[in-house]
């Protein structure tokens, strides 16, 4: 049976590939539910061929919609108004049509600080941070982390020139930035939080992000990455006693950014965090 799709409904669309593991189709439709609001959020996989004539066609009809993996670099350029998060970020995860315009903003960046601070009981501000990996998700922390006033943020990546990238391009934006090659060369150091913004140790059967018997001490870890029950360092660290968060929180907060850009008013947190609490791992 074809499902009765009421007039006038909007269409908010997920740009990416893959777009199929997504958990932003069942938080924002249960926050449009809730919101009483007439839209339908549905994650559409798309090549880079087809992405800018998709996005600029979604939004021109009067939609519009989030970006992922592999099209945000891609979305920072095809918008024609984009804002501050995504020039420091060179990302866009966030798109709307205002004006005759395309709109674009990275709202991991408030999802990250959001997150953040739910985890600390507040803004990272004067925090020693060390920050792993240097990809999209590395770059709205770094922007976050920034933003907040991070004392010192030590960024540690796989391939050593794009931390280095990373450093230079967020060092003195209102934080120190720095590199190390290697978890070994963090022998003796103390941080206040961990990120990590790769997706190693997700799954439980790739190595961990950081090894648990790294020579450095901590006192709370946020993942990026995020799967059903906890990923695994974050699962790990929690039996250690560090207060760990994975990317669960991060998410809710970036899509509520996202919900208040399209619909201009504020997101139904409590429905998305609902909406979410089967993929939780318990506190
Ligand atoms: P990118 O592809 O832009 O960057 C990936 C980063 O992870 C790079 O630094 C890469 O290193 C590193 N990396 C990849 N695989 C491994 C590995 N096996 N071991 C060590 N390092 C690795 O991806 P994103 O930055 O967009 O995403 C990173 C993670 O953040 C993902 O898990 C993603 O799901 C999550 N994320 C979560 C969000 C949320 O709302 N919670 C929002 C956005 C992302 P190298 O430079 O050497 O390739």
């Amino acid at each position: 049976m074809i499902p009765r799709i009421p007039v006038g409904m909007r269409l908010i669309a997920l740009l990416g590939d893959p777009v199929d593991h997504s958990l932003s189709p069942v938080f924002q439709n249960a926050a449009f539910r809730e919101a009483e609001i007439a839209g339908v959020y549905v994650a559409l996989r798309c090549g880079a061929a087809d992405f800018r004539g998709l996005l600029r066609g979604i939004a021109a009809a009067g939609g519009a919609g989030n970006v992922t993996v592999p099209h945000k670099r891609r979305a920072a350029v095809a918008v024609d108004v984009a804002t501050d998060a995504v020039h420091r970020t060179g990302a866009c995860n966030t798109f709307w049509y205002e004006d005759r315009r395309v709109f674009g903003d990275n709202t991991d960046v408030a999802g990250f600080r959001a997150a953040a601070a739910a985890l600390l009981g507040g803004a990272p501000s004067g925090a020693r941070v060390l920050l792993i990996g240097a990809g999209g998700a590395a770059s709205a922390a770094a922007a976050g982390l920034a933003h907040d006033g991070a004392d010192a943020v030590v960024v540690l990546n796989r391939t050593a020139a794009r931390a280095a990238d990373l450093a230079r391009r967020f060092d003195g934006t209102g934080s120190r930035f720095t590199t190390r090659a290697s978890a070994a060369d963090l022998s003796g150091e103390r941080f206040d939080l961990v990120v990590n913004a790769t997706p190693a140790g997700g799954s439980g059967e790739d190595a961990l992000p950081l090894p648990l018997d790294a020579p450095l001490a901590f006192g709370a870890a946020l993942d990026l990455a995020y799967a059903p029950g906890g990923t695994a360092w974050v699962r790990a660290l929690r039996t250690r006693g560090i207060p760990a968060d994975d990317g669960l929180e991060m998410l809710i907060h970036q899509g509520a950014a996202a919900f208040e850009r399209w619909w201009g008013r504020p997101a139904p947190l409590d429905a998305m965090h609902a909406a979410l609490a089967p993929f939780r791992l318990p506190r």
